[in-house]
């Protein structure tokens, strides 16, 4: 299924509990705007390559749109704007003033040199810097990108607009940027999964977990969860996956990746498994937090954990989502399990716009105080209504965005 049609599909499910009109539907479904960019960049041997940009601005109406920058070869529109409305229920659910938007770049940033990635990624805020800027929309990292592309568009930005840090968040900590940013995403899903466990009075030592994906969202998850005792049984990038009924040792397989640009691939400490045999494992809780579409209608029926947590965006199709519910199987959606990034980018650039610079500690703490308290909304609202954690986590989101809307008023 298309991303875009997916998301549709979880929106018009809640919309339909809400009875919301079908005009607000058409409008809460309609991007503000989308722009798809072309970026001609020479490449270090002379030749002339060109690259397609996209930012998808959804919705604005409870303050600056606000999403990451995917740098993937398969990006394209539709992804983007599935993305960028996933972002404007994510801000929603936890309550934080923005909107939502998205963007990225066809590309393979493994193919290309440093030079050249900077010059493409310059070329593409040459195109869009009009539309972006802390109170438009401001961008973040995402798959492929990280605060090394954050400096670079905020120089670049800067160019035209003069000094403005808070264009853009997810910056190097000692550029503007948060401490604690990089971990955000991570540590926030570890969080959940610790207060999703005690609602159903679990305990992490005897929860047996499988995570998908080792890369910034993965391997700080991995982290957290391992320092909280969890039993981390099956770990995997996408160079190899690994398992140990024992539990795998975390540290270790940190330490290589850190070594290892950031990949598992050669790691030989573990077992290795196949890619869908990790998905597939008999275990408490499955966290994939790689790419999306990873659970479809073709293997849903496999899926032996009764709780997953959706740490990557949109990793679970409506058809399997369906599937996995029915069987009873609870699951953590991605619009709050994964909004820790985008917490604590709110955080950076509310440090940025009052030239103040929180601890380490004070961003955890606020990172935790806002997650729990969406977590506990949302967990009411599904038992009120008798519904998924993922509708009600938009019904909540779709209301305020629809409250947002309706105060501004049409004119
Ligand atoms: N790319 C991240 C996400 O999907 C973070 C976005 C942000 O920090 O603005 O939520």
């Amino acid at each position: 299924m298309k991303a875009f049609e997916s998301t549709r599909l979880y929106f018009e499910r809640a919309a339909d509990r809400l009875e919301l009109a079908e005009s607000l539907r058409k409008l809460l479904l309609t991007p503000k705007r989308e722009v798809q960019v072309q970026i001609p960049v020479e490449m270090d041997d002379g030749r002339l390559e060109t690259f397609i940009g996209y930012r998808v601005q959804h919705d604005d109406s409870r303050g600056p749109m606000k999403g990451g920058l995917r740098y993937h070869h398969e990006v394209d529109l539709d992804e983007v704007r599935s993305l960028a409305t996933l972002m404007t229920w994510k801000t929603a659910v936890v309550d934080i003033p923005y909107g939502g938007a998205k963007g990225g770049i066809a590309i393979d940033p493994k193919k290309v040199s440093v030079k050249e990635l900077e010059r493409i990624t310059r070329k593409f805020i040459d195109q869009i810097h009009d539309i972006i800027g802390p109170h438009k929309d401001i961008p973040a990292p995402d798959m492929g990108t990280s605060a090394r592309e954050m400096a670079w568009i905020r120089n670049q930005w800067e160019k035209y607009h003069g000094f403005g840090p808070a264009c853009i968040t997810g910056k190097p900590v000692e550029d503007y940027g948060a401490l604690g940013r990089e971990e955000a995403t991570g540590r926030g899903v570890g969080v959940l999964a610790y207060k999703l466990l005690g609602n159903l009075s679990r305990k992490p030592q005897n929860t047996r977990v499988a995570l998908q994906g080792f890369g910034n969202v993965g391997s700080h998850a991995a982290k957290y969860l391992y320092e909280s005792e969890y039993k981390i049984v099956a770990v995997g990038d996408h160079t190899g996956s690994f398992y140990s009924p024992t539990g795998l040792d975390i540290p270790k397989m940190l330490r290589y990746a850190l070594a290892n640009k950031g990949s598992l691939l050669g790691f030989s400490e573990a077992e290795r498994i196949g890619h869908d045999e990790l998905l597939e494992l008999n275990v408490d809780l499955l966290i994939p937090a790689a790419l999306g579409g990873v659970i479809t209608k073709q293997n849903a029926a496999k899926i032996k954990a009764p709780l997953i947590i959706e740490a990557a965006n949109a990793p679970i199709d409506p058809e399997a989502d369906d599937l996995l519910h029915q069987r009873g199987c609870i699951i953590l959606p991605d619009i709050l399990a994964n909004a820790g990034g985008v917490t604590v980018s709110y955080f950076e650039w509310v440090q940025n716009l009052q030239f103040y610079k929180w601890s380490l500690n004070r961003i955890r703490q606020e990172l935790e105080a806002v997650l729990t308290y969406a977590f506990e909304a949302v967990w009411q609202e599904a038992k009120l209504h008798n519904v998924s954690l993922r509708t009600a986590a938009y019904m909540i989101a779709i209301r305020r965005v629809q409250r947002a809307t309706e105060l501004g008023g049409m004119g």
